[in-house]
């Protein structure tokens, strides 16, 4: 035994259980008692939680955070965001996208993630030109998931196409592009990239139906091998218009219709779908990747989220853009944007669960799906575990799922998560990641090289 922890309660499959100790051996969960009294000097390691999956960034992005809030020319949507991305990508080369890339993975962790699923669709250089190696991002990614300890869900993008009906790439496209050779040789490069990472899975996402052609999509599961296979859809409505101007379909309906969705897929956004769309995921079993605080920050709109879920539809929650990370701001952000559009409260709560609950089991079980990650405190799975400081002044008089809601809803944005356990390493104690003095220090010079000065 490497260690074993000592909790006031914990969230296990069956539900709660109070005075647990965890035994971990070799990344894992050795033992696991309940009902257990404290030993003398012992640690109170506070209420512990599995470790959620984030299952969609794109980490280079948390460097623009707060440099998009100005208005554009013209109407101030998604397009305008994109154009600055596609500026941003002039000037980050390897180092810079690892070292943004390790601070994201980092406020993952402190935020209550211990998963990521990156939607890495950085692959050439910033001229355009392919690296000498086709992984030399991918590698970077990599290499700041060791730095951080979060576990990954590696997702090399496919991105070939403009716009619907296989339009050429655009100038500022030209980071993403591989022809099909070169992303199968990128696949293969990643998963030896992963190799004896704990927990490590690779899959593949085709970016969107905007970037992929239909008979490159067909080669999608191929590649994916048992990995999952992550794709964005119906995220805009101008997506949704220029998909039935291109197929007479609206973007989920086409993907229902000629992709081989089943519970492999990850559906991300799904904002703009019809009933018949969004029963047609359930009926799939697909995961629907909900986005909250990105697809709010972009203005995209509001997914029927309630609706879905009590047909049985399957979600989890991603970081998107990684404006702001955190596992508690997602959840909340999901329940408040539902709330106002359906103008009542606690919509997403089940007659058996409350609101914190019934979304924190939601996006876990959809998150593990969607990972590829188990998500659950069970001896034999990976000690992913997130713990919670019950002594702060939010949780007091709180037990059960009121620690959740809690958390959720009434906590400060600092202070709630106390410790993370990724793979049986704790790297965030005491609110903080092991390395985040080195890790911060790395980002703000990557920042200078980037910006270049202060950006106004
Ligand atoms: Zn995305």
């Amino acid at each position: 035994m490497d260690r074993s922890l000592w909790f006031q309660a914990a969230l296990l499959p069956d539900g709660w259980a109070t005075g647990v100790r965890i035994g971990l051996a070799n990344g894992r969960i050795a033992t696991l008692e309940t009902g257990v009294e404290r030993a003398p000097g012992e640690a109170d390691q506070g209420v512990a939680l599995p470790g959620m999956t984030n299952l969609h960034s794109h980490a280079f992005q948390r460097a623009m955070a707060g440099l998009t809030e100005a208005r554009g020319p013209s109407d101030d949507d998604f397009w305008t965001w994109r154009a600055l991305m596609y500026r941003f990508l002039d000037r980050g080369g390897p180092e810079e996208i690892e070292a943004i890339t390790a601070l994201a993975f980092m406020e993952m962790l402190e935020g209550g993630f211990t998963q990521v699923c990156e939607f890495h669709y950085l692959h050439n250089d910033p001229s355009g030109a392919a690296y000498a190696d086709i992984a030399e991002i991918a590698g970077r990614v990599v290499a700041a998931t060791r730095t951080t300890g979060i576990g990954l869900t590696l997702l090399p993008v496919f991105y070939a196409h403009a716009g619907f009906g296989g339009q050429p790439p655009a100038h500022g496209q030209r980071r993403f592009v591989t022809d099909l050779d070169g992303f199968a040789d990128l696949t293969a490069r990643c998963r030896a990239l992963v190799a004896g990472l704990d927990g490590a899975v690779v899959g593949v996402a085709p970016h969107s139906l905007r970037a992929i052609s239909p008979d490159e999509l067909a080669m999608m599961p191929a590649l994916a091998g048992d990995g999952p296979i992550h794709i964005h859809v119906s995220e805009q409505t101008r997506e949704v218009e220029d998909c039935l101007d291109w197929s007479g379909a609206r973007p989920v309906e086409w993907l229902l219709a000629n992709a081989p969705v089943d519970p492999r897929w990850c559906l991300i956004h799904s904002t703009h779908v019809t009933e018949a769309e969004w029963r047609g995921i359930v009926d799939r079993g697909a995961v629907v990747g909900l986005c909250p605080i990105t697809e709010a920050n972009l203005g995209d709109g509001v997914f029927p989220a309630v609706d879905f879920a009590q047909a049985g539809g399957r979600f989890g929650i991603g970081t998107d853009s990684n404006v702001q990370i955190g596992a508690a701001e997602e959840l909340r952000m999901l329940e408040y944007s539902q709330r106002l559009a359906r103008r009542g409260r606690a919509v997403m709560a089940d007659p058996q669960r409350s609101t914190g609950r019934a979304l924190h089991d939601r996006a876990l079980a959809g998150g593990a799906q969607a990972g590829g990650a188990a998500a659950v405190l069970v001896v034999g799975g990976w000690a992913d575990i997130v713990a919670l400081d019950v002594e702060g002044i939010a949780f007091a008089g709180r037990a059960g799922d009121a620690v959740l809601d809690s958390w959720i809803f009434g906590a400060p944005r600092s202070g709630p998560i106390r410790s993370v356990w990724r793979a049986g390493r704790e790297v965030v104690t005491n609110g903080r990641h092991i390395a985040r003095d080195a890790i911060q220090a790395r980002y703000r010079q990557a920042l200078l090289r980037v910006l270049g000065e202060a950006t106004a």
